[in-house]
């Protein structure tokens, strides 16, 4: 996803609006944002000129202060930033910025063996350090006693936001965007996510992936204090929202399951909204979540590709657990059919959005399939008689088992309201005799016992045949995206 010029200029126009308000909390301390801002304005002076023409400046941090100055900075230098996943391997990375042409990496130090793997032939500076000494330098190293220089680039920089990776290596999508179009995004999330100017936001989401990036975004935009850490941890977030009487949240559900699984965890009383998105909400983790912290939550639906397409309200999930909302401001959502024609209330079929942000295509080719203007997101879905949409999960993870069609999805939504069970997938693995059978592994809680034959029963008393899991897999845990979204494939394979 490119966003137009907007980095730069919300920081600049947030240091004249709220100059002695904090920016950001991270565990170094805190940031005004005049502080910000002149560290983001030094930052910019001394990397001039490091970036051959038309270069890219990828940044590979976790969420801390550094991450936001390299992204103004860069942005404020005319360059276009390029934002990388975490999670990436060297040759992932290798991949991403040889595609993207990145010149400068600004790079947390626990990734120097990942960009040393990637063969990365740019330069480097690190933006934050675990240990003292560095092999490369380190941008606090660099901005002491810099004066920055005011510069008004001939073009503003662009960031670029990688997809998730969750059906292979990430990919750039491609948008032509101004403030021209995402005006409207924000203003029709803000007409229906009431947040505050200066109201503190815990973000804990990566910043890289869309969701986070937006409400750095948004959260700098209305002066907001950021509370950032660099890793998610469930007790630390509770803490965090508790100390800073953070007023709201943004979080992905795993996250949420989490912070409600705390033992003795705290129910901060100033949290008025929660933001959740880029997986499923199950609706049992939505009606748990609200019951204990009242009815503050918010599901945004949305890919990197399509920017935020729905949001439901705290009214819209309790009439309609599960529910993704209704279609944002000037933004068109269709269900089509295999042959292109729209379907009614309560059938399913692919969701084709259309308006808001235009996507053209990915930084490394290909797109998606487009109809009528309209562009699929390989995402299957249906709406209710009341206009709420409502996905039913990923094409691709469909399982047709015996001939029959089962959404992974509802076998997890009936196990994950099982009192033993912490978290569960069920994906379809090859079988002779059925073409697919329907696999589940399974989280359990602590001190909770269960035999596969359980399993299989609760689902068969509750559910058709077919959807019963053949196989059972007790585990650990489930293997994670950075951005809290199972990797299917692992476990398929
Ligand atoms: P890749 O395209 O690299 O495989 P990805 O599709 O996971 O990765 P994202 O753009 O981060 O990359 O994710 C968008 C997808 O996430 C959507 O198409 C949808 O499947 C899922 N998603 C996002 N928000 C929600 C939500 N609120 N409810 C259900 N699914 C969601």
């Amino acid at each position: 996803l490119r966003f137009g010029p907007v980095p730069a200029t919300v920081g600049a126009m947030a240091a004249l609006r709220f100059p002695d308000r904090i920016a950001l909390y991270d565990e170094k301390g805190h940031l005004t944002y005049a502080e910000l801002e002149r560290r983001a304005a030094a930052l910019a002076t001394v990397l001039a000129g490091r970036v051959g023409d038309g270069g890219r400046v990828g940044v590979l941090c976790r969420n801390h202060r550094g991450f936001v100055e390299a992204v103004l900075a860069a942005s404020r230098l005319g360059h276009d930033v390029v934002l990388l996943n975490t999670d990436f391997s060297g040759a992932q990375l290798g991949e991403v910025a040889g595609r993207e042409n990145v010149g400068l990496l600004l790079h947390d130090q626990e990734f120097d063996e990942v960009v040393d793997d990637a063969s990365f032939g740019g330069q480097r500076v690190h933006m934050w350090r675990d240990r003292d000494e560095g092999k490369h330098p380190s941008a606090d190293e660099l901005v002491e006693g810099v004066t920055p220089e005011p510069r008004r680039p001939a073009r503003a920089g662009r960031t670029i936001i990688m997809t998730s990776g969750t059906t292979g290596t990430p990919k750039g999508a491609q948008h032509d965007i101004g403030l021209g179009a995402l005006l409207p995004a924000a203003v029709s999330h803000l007409m229906r996510v009431p947040v505050r100017s200066g109201a503190p936001v815990v973000i804990a989401p990566p910043l890289f992936h869309v969701l986070g990036f937006a409400y750095l975004a948004v959260g700098i935009g209305l002066g907001m204090p950021l509370v950032l850490a660099r890793r998610f941890d469930p007790a630390g977030a509770l803490k965090a929202i508790e100390e800073h009487r953070a007023e709201t949240l943004i979080a992905v559900p795993v996250m949420l399951q989490r912070m409600l699984d705390v033992p003795d965890g705290p129910r901060p009383s100033a949290l008025r909204v929660v933001v959740c998105g880029g997986s499923a909400l199950h609706p049992h983790l939505s009606e748990r979540f609200m019951d204990e912290f009242g009815d503050v939550l918010h599901n945004v639906y949305g890919a990197t590709e399509t920017g935020w397409a729905t949001i439901s309200t705290p009214e819209d999930l309790r009439a309609a657990p599960g529910t993704v909302g209704r279609p944002s401001f000037r933004l068109t959502i269709r269900i089509l059919d295999e042959d292109g024609d729209e379907l009614p209330p309560g059938e399913t079929g692919e969701i084709y959005t259309g308006g808001g942000l235009k996507f053209a295509g990915y930084t490394g080719g290909g797109s998606k399939k487009v109809r009528d203007g309209l562009t699929g997101t390989g995402d299957l879905g249906h709406f209710d008689e009341q206009g709420r949409l409502f996905v039913d999960g990923r094409a691709d993870d469909m399982i047709v088992s015996g001939g029959e069609n089962v959404f992974p999805g509802e076998v997890e939504d009936l196990l994950g309201e099982h009192e033993a069970i912490a978290e569960v997938t069920v994906t379809g693995v090859e079988d002779e005799r059925f073409g697919q059978r329907l696999a589940a592994h399974v989280v359990l809680k602590e001190g909770h016992r269960l035999t596969e034959d359980d399993v299989r029963a609760y689902v068969k008393r509750n559910l058709a045949r077919y959807k019963v899991p053949r196989d059972v897999h007790f585990v650990d845990e489930l293997p994670r995206t950075s951005t809290g979204k199972v990797r299917r494939k692992a476990l398929r394979s």
